[in-house]
């Protein structure tokens, strides 16, 4: 694969760190299951190596998004400077922000499938608020193959009682069952970052297992994470009616959050929203 740019040119308020072996790049884009014949939107392809991996893995649609125009512009010449031309049916390329793009549009004007998977090496600087998006996105959201920093991965796929334990486990845990898969150093990328990274598989959880409120469950944990050496009574004190939902949950207003279990989250933010 021809590479459009020199590591050098990376730009790092985009969280620019790039991916170049063949091996690592097809562990990755395989790393949630078989992606052959399926719709997968791929965030920030950059130079396309794992662009690359995704399409010689058989994936049917494969929606990249862009915001570095230098990188969308090399991407979307894919299609007329390859032999197989095939590919020009498989891969859309658009140039844009993740964060505000239109995915279901978009899965839907490359004549893809819902629930579409997610296979992506993050911008870390904005990997968290996509992470927490896509957590709400449980219409046309399917798999998610993501890279985060190796500490990220630690508190999305935490447990209680364990350091990581926070606001991000309980969010992730509540639609998906992500586990770590792939942990990388910093010399896999270039330029490379300063600390190690690793790919997190968030499976989505069967319908009946879920817990679609997020919007409370954020608030929640907002306000009990804050403060998280603090007791519950005084850390929920930030969010009105929190005490109170607390009381009625039956949960001991003396635990930390730290302590506290998915189920037990779950409950708290019912009542809270029940207050309201
Ligand atoms: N996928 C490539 C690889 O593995 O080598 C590049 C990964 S690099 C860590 C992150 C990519 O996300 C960069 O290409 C960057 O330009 C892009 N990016 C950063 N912020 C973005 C955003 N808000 N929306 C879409 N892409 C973004």
């Amino acid at each position: 694969m021809s590479t459009p740019l020199t590591p050098g040119a990376a730009r790092k308020s985009l969280g620019q760190h790039f991916l170049f072996d063949p091996s690592v790049l097809k562990r990755v884009a395989n790393a949630g299951g078989d992606v052959a014949g399926k719709t997968v939107i791929e965030v920030g392809p950059g130079p396309g190596g794992l662009t690359r991996a995704l399409l010689d893995s058989g994936v049917g649609k494969l929606i990249a998004i862009e915001l570095d125009d230098r990188f969308a512009e090399g991407l979307s010449l894919w299609p007329e400077t390859r032999a197989q031309n095939e590919i020009e049916a498989r891969l859309t390329v658009h140039h844009g922000d993740a964060l505000e793009a239109n995915i279901p549009d978009l899965i839907a004007q490359a004549g893809g499938a819902s629930p579409a998977m997610i296979v992506a090496n993050l911008p870390y600087n904005v990997g968290t608020p996509m992470l927490v998006e896509w957590l709400k996105a449980a219409d046309w959201r399917g798999t998610m193959v993501l890279m985060f920093q190796k500490e990220v991965a630690l508190r999305i796929c935490a447990t209680p009682d364990d350091d990581h334990y926070g606001r991000l486990a309980v969010l992730s845990q509540a639609v998906t069952r992500p586990r770590l898969a792939i942990t990388l150093p910093p010399g896999a990328f270039r330029p490379p970052p300063k600390v190690d990274s690793a790919v997190v598989v968030l499976e989505p959880l069967p319908p009946e297992q879920r817990f679609n409120d997020l919007a409370s469950l954020e608030k929640i944990t907002a306000a009990a994470f804050g403060q998280r050496r603090k007791m519950l009574r005084a850390a929920l004190k930030s969010l009105p009616g929190a005490v109170e939902a607390l009381e009625a949950s039956g949960i001991d207003p003396t635990r930390r959050a730290e302590t506290l279990t998915q189920a037990e989250f779950r409950t708290l933010a019912t009542a809270w929203r029940n207050a309201q």
